[in-house]
């Protein structure tokens, strides 16, 4: 999996802080940032996390460019309606050499592996014959290609939605290769706007609350138990 991030609004952290200072200042944005500081953003910056106030991150986007995952994936990512995507198209795309991703549960299981790779090969194979010897056209061909497939997408999120997406996918219990890709983008978060992202991540982490229930991995007695060891 590649996850690169390819661009975000610049200053990310003084364009949410100028615009959380704008409701409450007699002067316009332009003005207040020339004033303002990074010290003064950084504080303010927490401060509006911590409130809540988050209709001030919307202001910053961050793109990134993802490639190496699976449809299972992307089908699970663009159920995260508050952003855009735009996908490598199986109907204008031939895939003529598709490649797969292969779970660990089923490439650490030689037998299982096996069987995995022998069915992709065959599909490659079906999926060649309609569109090479049928003229099936690529757009119904691949009605036989599978989950497995490997794509690339590129997704831009406001920061809002941005924390949402890793309080869900960062979860324990999210599902393995989209949880991956959330700890990818974090990553790269945090590189290009740490404040504002210091606590981003699981509710264990952002929020001190698990909502799994009886499900619960555990993490946040470990979080907590830890804190408690610190004080
Ligand atoms: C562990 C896990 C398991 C899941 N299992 C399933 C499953 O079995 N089946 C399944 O179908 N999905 C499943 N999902 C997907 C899940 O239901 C959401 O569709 C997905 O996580 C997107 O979340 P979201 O709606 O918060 O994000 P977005 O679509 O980005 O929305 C962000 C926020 O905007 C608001 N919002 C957006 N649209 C509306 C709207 N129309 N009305 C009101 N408020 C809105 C909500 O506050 C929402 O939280 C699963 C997700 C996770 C993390």
């Amino acid at each position: 999996m590649e996850v690169k991030l390819l661009r975000h609004t610049p200053e990310p952290e003084k364009t949410v802080a100028m615009s959380a200072r704008l409701c409450y200042s007699p002067v316009g944005a332009a003005q207040l940032e020339e004033t303002m500081s990074d010290e003064q953003a950084a504080k303010l910056v927490r401060k509006l996390v911590e409130m809540g106030h988050f209709s001030t991150l919307e202001h910053v986007t961050f793109t990134f460019a993802i490639e190496g995952v699976s449809r299972v994936l992307t089908h699970q990512l663009v159920r995260h309606r508050i952003a855009s995507y735009s996908q490598q198209s199986q109907r204008y795309v031939k895939e003529h050499d598709f490649e797969t991703i292969m779970p660990p549960t089923i490439s650490s299981r030689p037998e299982a592996k096996a069987k995995f790779e022998q069915l992709m090969a065959d599909i490659q194979a079906r999926y060649n014959e309609f569109t090479d010897e049928f003229g099936i056209p690529a757009e119904d061909a691949r009605y036989v290609l599978p989950n497995a497939a490997e794509t690339k997408i590129v997704a831009t999120f406001n920061v809002r939605s941005l924390m949402n997406f890793f309080s869900l996918r960062c979860c324990n219990r999210a599902q393995w290769e989209i949880r991956q890709l959330a700890e990818k983008m974090l990553a790269e978060c945090k590189k290009a706007a740490p404040v504002l992202f210091e606590n981003a991540g699981p509710t264990c982490v952002s929020e001190g609350i698990c909502r799994e229930g009886a499900m619960s991995c555990g993490r946040l007695d470990a979080i907590l138990a830890a804190k408690q060891k610190q004080q």
